[in-house]
């Protein structure tokens, strides 16, 4: 499993990028999760402020 963007709840704020000990979030229009990369650690989930990441 990795973390998946709810593609209509993201805003695009940018506040999960940084959390992320892989650098697997980016950011464009919306978030998006480089499977790859994603251990599914969780720690991005509880800084999303409107809960647009979910495993
Ligand atoms: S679950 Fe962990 S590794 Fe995956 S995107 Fe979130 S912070 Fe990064
Ligand atoms: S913190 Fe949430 S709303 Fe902001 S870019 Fe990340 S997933 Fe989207």
């Amino acid at each position: 499993m990795t973390i998946r963007v709810l593609e209509n709840t993201c805003v695009g704020c940018g506040e999960c990028v940084p959390v992320c000990p892989t650098e697997a979030l980016s950011v464009w229009t919306l978030a998006s999760c480089e499977e790859s990369l994603c251990t599914d650690c969780l720690e991005c989930v509880p800084y999303c402020p409107v809960d647009a990441l979910a495993e």
